[in-house]
């Protein structure tokens, strides 16, 4: 332990080396300056009493306004690490980032905006104490508007019907993860990440803790429509191969109907000839129509194939304005 790393045994001042587990509390943070001060507050407050060690690691995700500069104000504390991504690259790699750096025996990814009530924490740890690897919050209700309500049960709905692994209803990022579990994720390097779903298909005992969400204390969503709909896509094309097969099968309707029209047409030529056959208007509609279908069935092997390209290509994830900012460098590793 380093001569600055006094604050983590402050309720403990009799004891040299604080050697009770650790748990890490990972924050994605885009433009949250004014959830900051009440955020670690509260986070503080219920985190008081445990017997655990804490680390808060906050992942600036390129945030535009003084949420940095609120963060670093705090860097002194032993308990809090900052790192800083050189851009946006969204809250999935935001957390990502912050998975690569915790050191806790558990790991606890809540959003910032007091959306997650940190009270639930407490609820996370206890079940996590009972043995279970991952412990996930579902939301039993929700205070968001009528169109994000709805958009995210129609996503859930869809999911659960195309995903080939089980993804629990109305769950989003907040959990508890033991390091087990962490370790899993980091060799999950794909570059459009949906994490429940990897969560999900990594195993592990998984339980789920009931809460109710709040809204969001300050600020506005910094996800889009287009940034859910992108979760979304994620969600379904990374953990399903349904779109894939349902090109053929719509390839195969197409064809059963043609045949049918072809069958029609050979019977009112050679039985009905007073009856003719509609020409130009009937082929315009069957052309166009297909053209449609087929450029839409292109488009679902189009995701496929960009999301291949992006995996190939090898980018790295993330990366950090500074290798290592605040106490970082200061903790007994
Ligand atoms: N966030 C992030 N990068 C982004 C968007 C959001 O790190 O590009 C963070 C944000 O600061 C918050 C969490 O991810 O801590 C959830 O975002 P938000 O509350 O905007 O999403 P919502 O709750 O509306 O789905
Ligand atoms: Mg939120």
């Amino acid at each position: 332990m380093t001569v600055e790393d006094t604050t983590a045994t402050a309720s403990h001042p009799q004891k040299q080396q604080d050697t009770r587990r650790l748990i890490s509390f990972v924050f994605p943070i885009y433009n949250e300056e004014d959830n900051l001060t009440p955020l670690i507050a509260e986070m503080d407050h219920i985190t008081a009493d445990l017997d655990y060690r804490r680390e808060y690691l906050f992942v600036n995700d390129g945030s535009e306004d003084s949420s940095l500069e609120r963060l670093l104000e705090i860097s002194h504390r032993p308990d809090v690490r900052i790192l800083d991504l050189s851009r946006n690259f969204g809250h999935q790699i935001a957390v990502t980032a912050g998975l690569d750096a915790a050191d806790g025996d558990a790991v606890i990814i809540m959003d910032a905006d007091m959306q997650d009530p940190p009270r639930v924490c407490l609820e996370l740890i206890h079940e996590w104490e009972q043995g279970y690897d991952v412990v996930y919050a579902q939301r039993r209700s929700r205070q968001d508007t009528a169109f994000k309500k709805f958009t995210a049960s129609m996503f859930y709905k869809t999911l659960d019907a195309l995903a080939d692994i089980d993804i629990p209803q109305n769950t989003g990022d907040f959990r508890l993860i033991s390091r087990a579990v962490v370790l899993e994720i980091r060799r999950y390097r794909e570059h459009d990440r949906f994490l429940r779903g990897m969560i999900s298909h990594a195993g592990f005992r998984q339980h789920a803790v009931q809460f109710d969400r709040d809204p969001r204390a300050s600020g506005t969503t910094g996800y889009s429509l287009k940034s859910m709909l992108k979760l979304g896509t994620d969600g379904i094309l990374g953990f399903s191969q349904v779109p894939l097969r349902l090109i053929s099968r719509v390839g195969f309707v197409v064809s059963l109907l043609s045949l049918l029209a072809i069958v029609y047409v050979v019977i009112v030529r050679l039985f009905f000839p007073q009856v003719t056959v509609e020409g130009w208007a009937f082929l315009a509609c069957a052309i166009f129509l297909m053209g449609g279908v087929q450029t839409m069935l292109l488009g679902i092997i189009g995701s496929y194939i960009g999301r291949i390209f992006a995996e190939v290509k090898g980018r790295p994830l993330y990366s950090l304005q500074e290798p290592r900012v605040t106490a970082f460098d200061r903790r007994e590793m």
